[in-house]
């Protein structure tokens, strides 16, 4: 039977950063993170928070007893133990030394993973499912997924998808042939502006800077600004249009992956509040003609919903 691609691992807190007012960045350590692995700039990973005690030895226990199918061990728990699980990003593993970052938006006291990062001190356990090096990715758990002849590249990211774009970038400034892009991204405040390794076609967005602006929509005027004149004379297809299709259903997060060949021109990553992502998608799909498969859509959370 193949090996399960990812893996539950048990780590504690080392450090905190305080990387801007918004988010913080926390390494942990574990025994076990020198099997981690991480395949793409947006590498998603589940994190369970210890929300009654015993919970994650609970959960580790239960993993030990079905260690190829964590989910099924998770979901097999009594509701009262079963620690709440959310969704984070591998910002940075350094699997050689053991440790691996995740940064946090700090979005307050309601949520069991925000308020848990507010809080935590080293030495605080949690559990991560993440890849396994032995493992193959198969490209499973990210969708950053740029065709290799992409000429124009369009990232969208609110402040969840942070972290992943800062990674991203990252790649791209290590790539000789790098693409045009344009990359919008909206904070809450000015000062969660931070260095990134390309600020050619980077525009910060901070929500501070235009008072009364709902979340996320001045990623909505800001791609309106984005010129995509060439890409749409060229790849406008209005066959491909879903409107009102593609509403996710109210428990649900928007998720819709591009499916590009690697000849594709064009590639656009968007991770945002559902809501904003779904607005975005339909401005270049439905209003541009640009293809649905040359756009990749997340939802990363979803305003006034819980969804673990
Ligand atoms: C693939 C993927 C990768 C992600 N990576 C990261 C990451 O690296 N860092 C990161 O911080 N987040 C990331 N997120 C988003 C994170 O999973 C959500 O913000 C999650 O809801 C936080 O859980 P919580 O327990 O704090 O709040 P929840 O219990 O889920 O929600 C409580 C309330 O808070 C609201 N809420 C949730 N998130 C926010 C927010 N950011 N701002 C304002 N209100 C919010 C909800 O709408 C709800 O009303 C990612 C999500 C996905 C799907």
């Amino acid at each position: 039977m193949a090996k399960q691609s990812y893996q539950v691992f048990d780590i504690t807190l080392a450090r905190r950063t305080r990387l801007t007012p918004s988010l913080v960045r926390l390494t942990f350590t574990g025994a076990d993170v020198v099997r981690m692995a991480t395949h793409a700039p947006d590498q998603r990973i589940k994190l369970f928070f210890p929300a009654e005690p015993g919970s994650l030895e609970a959960l580790f226990d239960c993993v030990a007893t079905e260690p190829d199918d964590w989910y099924a061990a998770y979901r097999g728990l009594p509701e009262s133990l079963r620690p709440p699980m959310r969704t984070y990003t591998i910002r940075e593993l350094r699997a050689e030394r053991g440790e691996v970052d995740v940064e946090f938006v700090l979005h307050g006291d309601e949520g069991p993973a925000s308020r848990w990062a507010m809080r935590a001190r080293p030495g605080d356990r949690l559990a991560m499912t993440a890849p396994v090096a032995e493992a193959e990715s198969l490209g499973v758990g990210y969708e950053w997924k740029p065709p290799r002849g992409v000429k124009r590249l369009l990232v969208v990211a609110d402040e969840t998808a942070l972290p992943a774009t800062v990674g991203i970038l990252e790649t791209l400034a290590a790539r000789a042939d790098r693409p045009q892009v344009d990359a919008l991204i909206e904070v809450p405040l000015g000062d969660d502006a931070r260095p990134l390794a390309i600020t050619a076609g980077v525009r910060w967005l901070p929500r501070d800077a235009a008072p009364g602006c709902a979340h996320g929509e001045r990623l909505l005027r800001a791609v309106r600004d984005v010129d995509l004149r060439a890409e749409i004379a060229r790849l406008a297809d209005t066959s491909d249009h879903a409107e009102g299709q593609d509403e996710p259903a109210d428990d649900e997060l928007l998720w819709e992956a591009a499916a590009t060949d690697d000849g594709a021109p064009f590639y656009a990553w968007i991770a945002a509040e559902s809501k904003v992502a779904l607005g975005i998608r339909r401005y270049l799909v439905n209003e541009c003609g640009l293809p649905r498969r040359c756009v990749s859509s997340m939802g990363y959370w979803r305003e006034g919903k819980v969804l673990g």
